[in-house]
């Protein structure tokens, strides 16, 4: 079905199962100013199963069309059909900004629906403004030391914005938008992947989407105060100490409803899964408050978490470079001060 109204701006609602990706509210409400700015409307692509609910709640955060394909081969997210929706679609209506929150899955369709269109990605955008009807955009670079401006000189052009970058919308219950059919869905025969079905991830809270995060880095095995169980080899030691350590990053975290994060150096050592890792090679992350513990403040750390709002640090060493970017520095043991966190904050806030 074609749309009745010209939309220059377009973006992606990532959703598991019809619930939205809070980012996919932020990348609309930078999609509405960016509508504003080049004088058009903007579109939500609402693509999955069951996802009317979407599509209106779409509306609801002010798109004013919504592409919406509902069909049982979208059930699933997977790159191929979803990115042949929307680059059919793309090739007929030629937007002239298609974005994308910075999610795993909306990284994955972008890059595929920039290949489908020979048009170039922007990833990992912080800011954007349009100058003659060109979007310009801002990402970190170099492990976020410096914030390259950047364009793309095809169209249309693809950008994936950084969660919590971008305000979302105020919602406006009961408004409506244009809803406009996708033909076109690719045959399950056709699809070369399938989903087999679903593990419960390690995280309570998402680490990507917490306001609030707790991390704990190579710091957390050092407590030599308290006596390990006998008979364990120096490695088993320090794992037996880590898990002493993450146990109270992990209940500070609990007292505040926040994610549990880490550096490297814990991951490595295989105190905590790989999912939980902070930094240039492992998650991108923007909380309002930010908790290291035991973390020295490597750059390539620094580069995950930077543009937290308020950064707090805890760490024995008065000098570690985790200070320099901290608001808050507390310099002790943490084995001494996450007990006494958890405490006041569990009386503070009831829980
Ligand atoms: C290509 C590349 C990519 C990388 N990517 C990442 C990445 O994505 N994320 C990342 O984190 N790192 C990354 N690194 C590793 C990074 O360089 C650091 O090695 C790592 O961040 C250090 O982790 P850490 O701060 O936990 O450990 P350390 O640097 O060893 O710091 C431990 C800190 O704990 C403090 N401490 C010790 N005991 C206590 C205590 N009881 N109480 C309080 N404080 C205590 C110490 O004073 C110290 O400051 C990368 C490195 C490379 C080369």
């Amino acid at each position: 079905m074609a749309a009745t109204t010209n939309y220059p701006v377009w973006v992606y609602i990532d959703h598991f199962k019809g619930r939205a990706a809070p980012a996919s509210w932020e990348a609309l409400g930078a999609g509405l100013e960016l509508a504003a700015s080049l004088g058009g409307n903007l579109a939500a692509v609402v693509l999955g199963q069951n996802v009317e609910a979407l599509a209106q709640q779409a509306a609801e955060y002010g798109a004013v069309g919504v592409f919406l394909a509902d069909d049982p081969t979208l059930e699933d997210f997977r790159p191929e059909p979803f990115a042949s929706l929307i680059s059919n679609q793309a090739r007929q209506a030629q937007p002239q900004v298609v974005l994308f929150a910075t999610t795993t899955r909306s990284r994955e369709l972008a890059a595929m629906v920039g290949i489908d269109l020979a048009a170039g990605v922007l990833p990992d955008v912080t800011a954007l403004r349009v100058d003659s009807g060109t979007v310009l955009a801002t990402r970190p670079v170099y492990a976020g030391k410096l914030l390259a401006k950047v364009t793309c000189l095809t169209r249309p052009q693809i950008i994936t914005l950084r969660a919590r970058s971008f305000a979302p919308p105020a919602a406006q219950p009961g408004r409506a938008a244009e809803m406009i059919r996708l033909d076109g869905v690719v045959p399950e025969d056709q699809i070369a992947t399938r989903v087999e079905g679903y593990s419960q991830p390690s995280e309570k809270v998402s680490l990507t989407d917490a306001t609030v995060v707790v991390s704990g880095g190579r710091g957390v095995s050092n407590n030599p105060a308290v006596q390990p169980p006998a008979g364990l080899d120096e490695k088993a030691v320090e794992i037996w100490r880590a898990q002493q350590g993450f146990k109270l990053v992990t209940e500070l975290a609990e007292a505040l409803g926040a994610a549990v994060g880490a550096s490297r150096a814990a991951v490595d050592a295989g105190y905590i899964s790989y999912d939980h890792q902070v930094g240039q090679t492992g998650k991108l992350i923007s909380p309002n408050l930010y908790i290291a513990c035991g973390i020295s403040g490597a750059i390539q750390h620094l580069a995950g978490m930077r543009t937290s709002k308020v950064i707090v640090a805890i760490n024995k060493d008065p000098e570690a470079p985790i200070f320099k970017m901290a608001r808050f520095g507390v310099v002790g043991d943490l084995y001494e001060i996450l007990p006494a966190l958890s405490a006041e904050f569990r009386k503070r806030l009831s829980r």
